[in-house]
């Protein structure tokens, strides 16, 4: 099974992808983590995307593509997920090439609804355990008072360099001008199925088992 899950930054597009990790096997493909990895290990494509990463641009369809491309070469297990990509027109059909040519089918596109209100209170104030991932929020699910990770006792945590308001407004304008034409892109293949984004996670986890399981 392969899926996209699409949604803007704060949909909960990762949280969520994790889950269907730990529980159907798949395979997690974030852009967004291919592209910080790239950048930390201090490569020269790794220094070209940081500064359009921190400013909340997108980085060119070219380099993605290509990170993907290479992915998709290793193992398959349950499927993929993809996980902030595609990104534009032009990701969504090389994906389909790519797909076709390894012989699999995209099975559904998965659309986290939430309203633009809701985004910026999410992402600002974000915070994630760097040994886990699990993730943190200032006001709505504070670090534990000991400094300790809940889910695996971890004490160091990250900010991502594009969790500020003013990066954040560019990253939401690349959204609407770029990602979501491809909302209308999937719902004409037929692949696209909605889900409540502003629910509770777990609510949010039953719509994607139901879409899953038909
Ligand atoms: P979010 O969805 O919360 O904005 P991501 O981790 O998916 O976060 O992406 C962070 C940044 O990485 C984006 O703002 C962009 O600069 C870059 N990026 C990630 N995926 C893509 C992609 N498919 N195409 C172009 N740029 C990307
Ligand atoms: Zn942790």
């Amino acid at each position: 099974m392969n899926i996209i899950l699409l949604g803007p930054p704060g949909a909960g597009k990762g949280t969520q992808a994790r889950v269907l990790v730990d529980e159907r096997d798949m395979i997690q493909l974030s852009t967004g983590d291919m592209l910080r990895e790239a950048r930390s290990s201090g490569t020269e494509m790794g220094k070209v995307v940081a500064e359009v990463m921190d400013k909340g641009g997108l980085v060119t369809d070219e380099i993605v593509i290509g990170l993907i491309r290479e992915k998709l070469e290793g193992e398959k297990k349950g499927g993929f997920i993809f996980d902030g990509f595609p990104r534009t027109l032009a990701q969504a059909d090389a994906l389909a090439d790519l797909l076709a040519d390894m012989g699999e089918a995209l099975d559904a596109v998965v659309e986290l609804q939430v309203e633009e209100e809701a985004l910026v209170a999410r992402i600002v104030g974000r915070s994630t355990c760097g040994n886990c991932g699990e993730v943190y929020h200032d006001v709505t699910k504070p670090i534990p008072a000991d400094g300790k990770c809940a889910n695996c006792g971890g004490t160091e945590f990250k900010r991502r360099a594009d969790d500020n308001e003013e990066s954040l407004k560019t990253r939401l304008m690349e959204y609407y001008k770029k990602t979501s034409p491809l909302i209308g892109y999937y719902y004409a293949k037929d692949d696209l199925r909605r889900v409540d984004g502003l629910a509770e996670m777990s609510e949010v986890k039953r719509q994607i088992d139901e879409i899953l399981s038909n």
